[in-house]
């Protein structure tokens, strides 16, 4: 997973690989220029672009309150806007001629009868019908929610473009749920994936979300991850995602995951 503006194509293709996911910044200007752009340099490369991922301005992921206040389609006020945001990421994505997009929908409310969930629900089925008009899926990320209430909320969708991009290390940084019993059961919507690491919240902190760490250093369990993976016949990429606040750490961090996957694929 790499992002436009801070890496660039130069980051992956640094780390000997070809194929990845683009994030794109909330404030980054989509336009023709700005695709055609992109598309020439990733043919250029030979690379293989899986998914393109939205973030949006605004997004806070410092602790649980500020990513219950902040991220992906919860807070009502950032509705119009990001879904505008979001079908302009889908637009993008089909002139890149990527078959996927993704974000975080962010903390989805449990109670289906609950204003911001049925907001909510329109806000992704207009998404859904706008990415299927591309051939696209549209991908929601795993993690403020336990595997039990997101598939609830993705059958309650109803669309059939909809998928699911699992982190693993998200269910332990938000103490959510256990990553491999949650793949299991998540399994048959998973398009993509993020292997990304990490601890749960420190005990006594309240609000407080996990550590993420270089991939293997964490309470994943990259290992047993791969492996769910291959047993429940997942063939896509495996992204590495490291999100480090500095670039040194998280470009080592990103190159010792990709070495580890590569041992781990070898075995
Ligand atoms: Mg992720």
């Amino acid at each position: 997973m790499f992002w436009a503006e801070r890496d660039n194509l130069d980051m992956p293709l640094s780390l000997g690989v070809k194929y990845g996911q683009l994030g794109i910044p909330g404030g980054m200007q989509l336009n023709e220029a700005a695709a055609a752009q992109w598309k020439a340099a990733l043919e250029a490369a030979g690379f293989t672009l899986v998914t393109v991922f939205a973030a949006y301005e605004g997004e806070d992921y410092t602790n649980m309150a500020t990513v219950a206040g902040s991220v992906g389609f919860i807070p009502p006020a950032t509705r119009t806007v990001r879904l505008a945001r979001t079908l302009e990421i889908s637009d993008f994505a089909a002139q890149l001629g990527v078959g996927s997009i993704a974000c975080h929908v962010g903390f989805v409310p449990e109670d289906p009868q609950q204003p911001d969930y049925v907001a909510v629900r329109q806000m992704v089925r207009d998404v859904c019908d706008h990415a299927a008009k591309h051939g696209q899926t549209f991908a929601l990320e795993t993690g403020q929610e336990p595997a039990g209430v997101f598939l609830e909320f993705i059958r309650d969708v109803d669309r059939a473009n909809l998928r699911i991009n699992f982190d693993p290390a998200n269910l332990i940084l938000y103490g959510t749920d256990e990553p491999i019993k949650a793949l299991e059961r998540l399994a048959p919507l998973v398009v993509s994936v993020h292997c990304k690491d990490g601890d749960p919240p420190a005990a006594g902190v309240p609000g407080a979300l996990g550590l993420e760490r270089q991939l293997g250093k964490g309470s994943v369990g990259i290992g047993r991850f791969v492996e769910t993976l291959r047993k429940i016949g997942f063939r896509g990429p495996l992204n590495v995602e490291r999100e480090a606040e500095d670039q040194e750490t998280r470009i080592h961090d990103l190159a010792e995951g990709v070495r580890l996957l590569r041992s781990l694929a070898a075995a």
